[in-house]
């Protein structure tokens, strides 16, 4: 367990912080899923090394790929796929005992709820069926996955997707400071309370944002996933 310990903060030594200006901290989704781990049957050992594949190893290492972080994905059918992808893989590594993989698994999960347009579809998807909009009344994307009418109210609002990073526009954007396009990754993340979108209430008159209700639903579905119950 020391040893465990010393060999992660040795390689957190040696690797920049390049996060360190941007507005999402590092390690975010480590300190989120902290809870999720309490009762799950994991040796502390792979725990630790699943932590750091949740913060540091994919907010870093793999800062720009895509298929981690889900940036870049467009439609109902793409959006699924890595979903599924996301889950099978968190299974496959944790029999294999690559922890550090499963923990970017776990992390892709959380992207999916803070990168994607799906919370905003679930508010309006809700509020047009008289659905309760109480947080903990938010699903998890795995019980929503063969829901066709979401599905179909997903097609009817554009599809669900992801923003846009890393590509020539948003660099542009950057550089000279230009209005963020819709569709970005700028406009349409959950990551914080203080991003543009994240910040606002989850529903007219809801007494929790957009960001907090990604956060319970990306825990839930973390949870499901270290109690084995996915
Ligand atoms: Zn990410």
């Amino acid at each position: 367990m020391e040893a465990t310990n010393n060999k992660i903060d040795s390689i957190k030594r040696r690797v920049p912080r390049r996060h360190k200006s941007d507005k999402f901290p590092i390690r975010a989704h480590e300190i989120m899923l902290k809870d999720a781990f309490v009762g799950a049957d994991f040796p502390s050992r792979s725990v630790k090394w699943m932590r750091f594949g949740i913060g540091f190893f994919s907010d870093v290492v793999l800062m720009m790929k895509s298929s981690v972080h889900l940036d870049n994905h467009k439609g109902n059918d793409t959006l699924i796929k890595a979903y599924h992808r996301a889950i099978d893989s968190f299974h496959r590594y944790t029999t294999q005992h690559r922890y550090v993989s499963a923990g970017v698994s776990l992390h892709t999960i959380g992207d999916f709820y803070a990168h994607s347009n799906y919370i905003d579809l679930y508010s309006l998807y809700a509020r047009g069926r008289k659905l309760p909009m109480d947080k903990e009344e938010i699903p998890v994307f795995s019980t929503m996955i063969d829901n066709t009418d979401f599905l179909d109210f997903a097609k009817s609002q554009g599809e669900l997707r992801t923003g846009t990073y890393g590509l020539i526009s948003d660099l542009i954007e950057k550089i000279f400071k230009t209005k963020p396009k819709p569709g970005s990754h700028t406009l349409m993340n959950l990551d914080s309370n203080k991003s543009i979108n994240g910040g606002k209430p989850f529903a007219p008159g809801a007494t929790f944002t957009k960001h907090e209700a990604g956060v319970y639903a990306a825990y839930q579905e973390c949870r499901n996933l270290l109690q084995r119950t996915l």
